[in-house]
């Protein structure tokens, strides 16, 4: 019996195993992957307070050592089911089932897609909703980013690094990102190695066996434009993946878990923790706040009710 099921290796869920293993708790970590969630496949992250530039799997693995140099205990597995109601919580996996007497949800947000004909039948084959896990494969050729966010940014900036040209395709004429990073591509704009192709939304994804071009239409004056490119990489915002919870939990219409302050969710003793939780922010210093306000409510928790 743990006291806490994390679900979920992010900076959420590691930060709130970190303060609850502090305060002599028994935490299980139960992970799909490999841990670090999303940060892991940040490229360089320059605004987590404390590293003025760090490599995201770096941040991932300092924060994954400090958990398990504390007594973290791993699964690394896919959740089947939950159930949530009993005062002991159940947690179904391919490796078992385990039970808590609390869990936390820090499941994180996927990868949304473009809805574009062919992107599924060319994921692996050019198209990639992952810079860091693919861009090697690119090495030296010409590739797209599609989006307007920090996401995109921070592919646009690692793969200049690999690629021989970038376009980032972005739906309006005005980005996301932050200034400061925008800076950046504008000094790889002018040494030619991106090119911003704005007002453009993908119209068609175009290739034999792998993607071979892409067809984008710009949305003021309705002209059309093939750009030959080996990979396209999707960069259009996330999603939580609540399909499990469905039913089961307060979920927002956008899929996102319903907490209160502490991050506790309609159900005692289950807690929502970092981008799976409706708010407003989803940053990697936010994701670590919420494991820290939740691990010192779940303490409370369990010592009035166990
Ligand atoms: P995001 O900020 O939601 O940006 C998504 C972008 O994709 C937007 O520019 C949006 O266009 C565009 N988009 C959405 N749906 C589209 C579609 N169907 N077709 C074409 N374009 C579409 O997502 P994100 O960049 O993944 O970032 C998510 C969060 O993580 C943000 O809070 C971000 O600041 C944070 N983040 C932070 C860092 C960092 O600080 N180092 C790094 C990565 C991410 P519109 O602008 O027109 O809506």
């Amino acid at each position: 019996m743990y006291d806490i099921i994390v679900i979920g290796g992010g900076p959420a869920g590691l930060t709130t195993a970190i303060y609850a293993l502090r305060a002599k708790k028994k935490v299980l970590l139960i992970e799909r992957y490999s841990p670090g969630g999303q940060v892991a496949q940040t490229g360089k992250i320059e605004n987590y307070p404390g590293f003025k530039s760090i490599d995201g799997m770096e941040l991932a693995s300092l924060m994954f050592d400090q958990a398990l140099s504390l007594g973290l205990e791993t699964v690394f597995s896919d959740v089947l089911d939950y159930e949530l109601l009993g005062k002991i919580k159940k947690v179904k996996t391919y490796d078992g089932e385990f039970e808590g007497k609390t869990i936390v949800l820090a499941i994180g947000a996927v990868a949304r897609q473009l809805d574009v004909e062919n992107e599924k039948k060319f994921i692996g084959r050019g198209v990639s909703y992952c810079a860091t896990c693919d861009g090697n494969f690119f090495k030296d050729k010409e590739v797209a980013v599609v989006g307007g966010g920090n996401t995109s940014f921070e592919d646009c900036l690692y793969l200049s690094d690999i690629v021989k040209k970038i376009y980032l395709i972005h739906r309006r004429d005005e980005f996301r990102g932050d200034r400061h990073t925008l800076e950046k591509l504008y000094k790889l704009e002018r040494d030619d190695k991106i090119e911003f192709v704005l007002n453009s939304t993908i119209k068609e994804l175009n290739g034999d066996t792998k993607l071979e071009s892409i067809v984008v239409e710009n949305k003021m004056d309705k002209t059309t434009r093939e750009i030959k490119v080996d990979g396209l990489f999707v960069a259009i915002g996330r999603r939580p993946d609540t399909t499990l919870l469905q039913e089961k939990i307060s979920i927002d219409e956008n899929g996102y878990i319903i907490t209160d302050e502490n991050m506790q969710t309609n159900i005692d003793g289950v807690y929502a923790v970092g981008d799976v939780r409706k708010k407003r922010l989803r940053q990697i210093v936010t994701a670590c706040s919420d494991g820290a306000i939740a691990s010192v409510d779940i303490i409370d928790y369990i010592s009035k009710n166990f």
